[in-house]
Order: structure tokens, then sequence, then C-alpha cells
């Protein structure tokens, strides 16, 4: 994979009041040499993105809910382009900057990827949710070669960082770790009664919502296993994940010869994403660093797939192709929205998405569609589905 380090390079910044979105915006702040912001999109949140541009000054700034505009102008400082409605996404000035940087969740980043692509440019991707829906549609698009899409996600920037030098044919497997969430330690009996409040509070990371609630069902592991897949052009039986508390080894790559490299670092999503804008160079930043003379133990276990159904279903779904990933995709969306709305339990997550899955079977029926229309479609009937879905 490559990407350039040029100053004066532009860039487009899509969810950028979210946390990997703000993120990113600070450590532009700090290193104004990075490049200079273009666009800055977000959601609703209009206060924050007019302070956000304030700062950043892009030429573009987009909201996709309408009824924020009034909110958004008032705040600005200064007279960018405005741009408003979820349509905005589609408009081809966005993409014109020299690095796209996708920070939107879950399907909603899915068509700034594809439109990224299809405009030739280059995407530093934290939504990992395009990959999942649409990894087939990519890997076809790019010709199987992914350079073109720079990992966010640690564990893949970690896998990134380790492969470099080294040529794809020399990967045994990859090793792919996850803190196991706030729940690890947690009974059958216990995970009853997860309250939304117990499954927000993660015990390394700090995140958004979506993400926090798929890392303590483990979703988010099976989401990443079909992201390396996709990146790293592996089977899914040679990413084998292992459940690493302290979250310091970011991820690992076991060779041919049995030699292993991995990257390491307290968890800090700023070091990927500063290197996704710099790799395969190195630029200074004031990152936290791993104490090595404090006395600490970084341990292993295994996935315990009773008590976590999600990460199964999600390699079960990459196993079955076609439209089942994008139909799990979905019913993940809907099932944490409900599950944070409390209509439905924390164990109902797996069951709804597991029983959308089964659904889906006889309204999927053809396996080799591969268009951008079919995951759309089969978004929206797995997002219906999980809606009504009753235990
Ligand atoms: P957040 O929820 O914090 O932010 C999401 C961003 O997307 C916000 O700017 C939000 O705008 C915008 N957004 C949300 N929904 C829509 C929509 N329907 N249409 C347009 N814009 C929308 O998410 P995170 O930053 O946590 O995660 C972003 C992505 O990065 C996810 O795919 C996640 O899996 C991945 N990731 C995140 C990590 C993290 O540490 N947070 C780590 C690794 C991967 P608004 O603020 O206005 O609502
Ligand atoms: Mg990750």
């Amino acid at each position: 994979m490559k990407s350039s380090n040029s100053p004066g390079r532009t860039f487009t910044i899509f969810g950028a009041t979210g946390s990997i979105g703000t993120q990113l915006l600070e450590i532009l702040e700090q290193t104004p040499s990075l490049g200079r912001v273009r666009v800055l999109t977000a959601n609703r949140r209009a206060q924050c993105l007019a302070e956000l541009a304030n700062t950043h000054r892009p030429d573009i700034v987009v909201l996709c809910d309408p009824s924020q505009r009034a909110e958004l102008e008032e705040v600005l400082t200064y007279k960018p382009t405005v741009l408003v409605g979820e349509e905005a996404l589609d408009d081809p000035s966005l993409y014109d900057s020299d690095l796209v940087i996708n920070a939107l969740v879950g399907f909603s980043g899915f068509m700034p990827t594809v439109r990224a692509i299809r405009a030739g440019k280059t995407v530093a991707l934290a939504n990992k949710e395009s990959l999942v829906v649409g990894g087939a549609w990519l890997s076809q698009e790019l010709q199987g070669d992914f350079s073109r899409i720079l990992p966010v996600d640690s564990e893949h920037s970690a896998m990134w960082q380790a492969l470099q030098g080294e040529s794809r044919e020399s990967i045994q497997k990859i090793i792919i770790t996850a803190s196991g969430g706030p729940f690890r330690e947690w009974s059958n009996a216990q995970m009853e009664s997860i309250t939304p409040k117990d499954a927000l509070k993660h015990p390394n990371w700090s995140m958004g919502a979506k993400i926090t609630i798929d890392s303590s069902t483990l979703m988010n592991k099976g989401l990443e296993m079909i992201e390396a897949h996709w990146l790293f052009g592996l089977p899914m039986e040679r990413i084998e994940p292992v459940v690493h508390p302290q979250s310091i080894i970011h991820s690992v790559i076991e060779f041919v010869d049995g030699s292993s490299k991995a990257q390491l670092g307290p968890p800090d999503m700023k070091v990927p994403i500063l290197y996704a804008l710099t790799a395969p160079h190195r630029v200074a930043y004031p990152n936290p660093t791993i104490q090595w003379q404090e006395a600490s133990q970084w341990t292993f276990e295994p996935v315990d797939h009773d008590r976590f159904p999600c990460i199964g279903l999600a390699i079960a779904a990459q196993q079955t192709g076609g439209m089942a990933p994008a139909v799990l995709n979905a019913a993940n969306e809907v099932a944490v929205a409900r599950f944070l709305q409390e209509s439905l339990s924390y164990k109902q997550i797996a069951q709804c998405v597991e029983a959308a899955l089964d659904a889906s079977v006889n309204e999927f029926t053809q396996t080799n569609v591969n268009d951008v229309v079919s995951y759309q479609h089969a978004d929206h009937w797995a997002r219906r589905y999980a809606k009504s879905w009753k235990a």
C-alpha cells in the first residue's frame, strides 16, 4: 500500500464530528505540514461542525440533516460553500481532494467509499462497514489491489505496518487481537441483564456508540476479520482472533518461516490515524508510549463463541457470501440501535442478526451478484426485517 506525504495535500473528511474525525482534526491542527482540510461533513451536529470548520477553514462544509442548517450558518465565522441534505454526500466536488478520509459510521459510509474509488481516489478507511458490505465489489473494481484503501482501524494498521518490506505470499496467518470488551469475565447468566450503560463502558478505548456496542458483543471483531480478509487477501480460515485484554499488541502477522511480527503501543487511535496520513513514513507526534519499566502483564485467551455468538455470525456470513455480509451489517446496525433504545435485550442483538441471516437465504438466492444497487437493496431489506423482528 502507498500513500504520499507531501505538504499542501488536500483532505476530504467524511464524519468530521465523530470520534475518529475529531482525533484526525486534532492531529491536523497540531501538524499543519501534513496538508489542508478541503471538505468537512457531519450528520446533524451543526454546532460542532461549525466550530471545527472555523478552526480548519475548509472550502466546503456538508451537513446531512437539513433542519440544522440555520444553526450551522449562525456559528460559522466565515463563508464556505454549505451543502445540506443526505444527497449532498453525492456531490462530485467532495471527491476532488488528494485523500478522502471516511470516518462515517455504518452503511452511511458505503456510497462515499464507492464514489471515491470510482473517482480514482485513495481512501483512508475507518468505515470498516464499507468493506463488510461491498468488499467483493471493491475487489472487482480495484482488480484485487487494495493499495488505494489505507486502513485506519488499529488492528489493520498494525497488520499493514508489520507487512512493510514483506511479500503477501510469505504470510502464513494473521492473528487479530480483541480486547474482549467489558463482559469478558461475565457469566452467561449475568449477561442476561446487561444495560446500554454497562455496554457503553469500554475498558480500553473511547469510541462512538455503535462501535462500542459492537466491541462488547465481539461483532466488531467479526467485521474486522472480514475487513482483513479483503485488505490482505487471506481466506477467513487463516485469520485467527485472540482475546488480549490489555490492547497493547494490535495484531500479529505470522510468516511461513515461523517468525511473527506485531505492532504494539498503548491503545490510542491517533497512531493508526497518523500512519494512514504519512505511510510508509513516520512523522513525530507526542502519542503516549509503552512504559517498559512499569511491571505489567500481557495476556491472551481464546474467544468464547458461546457467550459471544456475533463473531461466529460474521464469519458464517462472509463464508456464505453474496448478500449475507450486507444483511449481517444492516441487521446488526438496527439491533444495536434497538438495544440502545431498550427495545431489544443485549442477547437479542445476536438473535435478531441470526434471524435476519436465516430469512435472507430465501430472499437472496443468487450468490454471484456483485453490484452496488444489490447491496443497497439487501441493506434496505435487512433493516426493515430487523426493525420489525420480535423474539
Ligand atoms: P461516531 O459515531 O463517533 O461518528 C460518526 C460520524 O459520522 C459523525 O461525524 C456523524 O455525524 C457521522 N454520521 C453518522 N451517521 C451518519 C449518516 N447517516 N449520514 C452521514 N453522516 C453520519 O463514530 P466513530 O468515529 O466511532 O466511528 C467511525 C467509523 O470508524 C466506524 O465505522 C467505526 O467502526 C470505525 N472505527 C472507529 C474507531 C474509534 O476509535 N472510534 C476505531 C476503529 C474504527 P454527527 O456527529 O453529526 O452525528
Ligand atoms: Mg479495530
